[in-house]
């Protein structure tokens, strides 16, 4: 049996997830946008529950919550969003800003505005993947329009100082846009108080369904569609809605904020089970700012050997991987951006710890990567 432990990469979806989904499909399958019939109203009262669930969780009234088909829809949406609306109303600012450890579902579409006339400033980390807030303030004038930082890495963990970054962009009226996919349902999170504008997250990466997240929109935060066609979402994305995915959104948020402190310090301490561990072997060093991190994050590098031959090693018996599942084969920016080298990040391992891992599973990847490494010390 496989341990899991990529847990960033996706989550199983939870058994009370499905179960809240299950009439949706089919029993009550109504479009929510047909108004004129009783099974259409309960779809969208279903939708409009969810709606009030997750925007409850993150202390912003409903009408803030688009849904969208992921954090890369919404996060496309946020960003083209809002270079579009500012186009519209002829505000003559077109500076962006963001870090170059951001996922690539903001670095593309950010990549892709600035072909377009919107200068791109891709600021680095310190050698602990934190954002210094001294730098961010010196990139900012009175061109930008926006700032787009990440709650938590999704391969090092590392949680952004967003509050301080928000005070900054407040104070020179600057939109803030957030990628919080890896950290609704994970750690505590209220755009509004933080000074976030646009909140992108997604379904799957908290224990609920693949292809539905939701875009979270400020007060007063105009962001032009990117999908058009028959006006749902208040004009916002175009679409019929997924019911049965929105009300598995719904539930997997309440689940998520049921658990989460609990889950939160069990995953920690198991975390930490399997640094000690790891840290025993020799010659492993973490990656990433260790105090500021996702609970159930480990990055680490092993030095001194081949980065294939690891990961071939390890498969036998783990599910990890060495960086972002989203840039399958090329070497991960996040570590090049930390300083690693090629070599070095080839022979990282990036775990994700769920709910349902267990300390059997630490001590078997414990195990594994003891193995792999005594392997590869004794060939060389
Ligand atoms: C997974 C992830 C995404 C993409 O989310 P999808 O819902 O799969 O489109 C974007 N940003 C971050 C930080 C992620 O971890």
């Amino acid at each position: 049996m496989l341990t899991y432990l990529d847990h960033h990469a996706t989550t199983p979806c939870d058994a009370a997830v499905l179960a809240a989904m299950a009439p949706w499909w089919r029993e009550h399958f109504a479009n929510p946008s047909s108004r004129q019939h009783r099974a259409g109203l309960e779809a969208a009262a279903a939708v409009e529950q969810a709606r009030g669930r997750l925007a409850a969780a993150l202390a912003m009234p409903p009408a803030a919550v688009v849904f969208t088909s992921g954090a890369t829809e919404a996060n496309n949406l946020a960003l083209k969003g809002l270079a579009e609306a500012a186009l519209e109303r002829g505000d003559p600012r077109r500076g962006l800003v963001t870090l170059a450890t951001e996922h690539r579902a903001v670095l593309d579409p950010l990549a892709w505005l600035a072909r377009h006339g919107f200068p791109l400033t891709v600021l680095p980390v310190q050698a602990d993947g934190l954002l210094d807030p001294g730098r961010l303030d010196d990139a900012l004038g009175p061109d930008t329009l926006l700032v787009s930082v990440m709650a938590a890495n999704n391969e090092i963990g590392v949680l952004q100082p967003l509050e301080t970054i928000g005070a900054l962009c407040r104070a020179r009226g600057i939109h803030f846009h957030c990628d919080a996919a890896q950290a609704v349902g994970h750690v505590p999170l209220e755009p509004t108080g933080l000074g976030i504008d646009l909140l992108s997250l997604s379904g799957h990466k908290l224990y609920g369904p693949k292809g539905i997240g939701a875009l979270v929109v400020g007060e007063g935060v105009r962001v032009a569609p990117q999908m058009h066609g028959g006006g749902q979402e208040d004009g916002r994305r175009a679409g019929t809605l997924a019911v049965p995915l929105i009300v598995g959104l719904g539930a997997a948020v309440q689940t998520a904020l049921a658990d989460r402190e609990g889950r939160a310090e069990r995953l920690a301490g198991l975390r930490e089970r399997l640094w000690d561990g790891l840290e025993s072997l020799g010659g492993i060093c973490r990656n990433g700012n260790a105090g500021r991190c996702l609970p159930h994050n480990l990055n680490v590098t092993v030095s001194g050997v081949d980065g294939a031959d690891l990961h071939r090693l390890l498969r036998r018996r783990l599910a990890v991987s060495s960086g972002s599942a989203c840039s399958q084969g090329s070497p991960s920016h996040v570590l090049a951006a930390l300083g690693r080298s090629r070599a070095e990040a080839a022979a990282s391992i990036r775990f994700g710890l769920g709910r349902d891992t267990t300390g059997e599973d630490i001590a078997t990847a414990v195990a594994a990567v003891a193995e792999a490494v005594a392997e590869m010390r004794r060939a060389a």
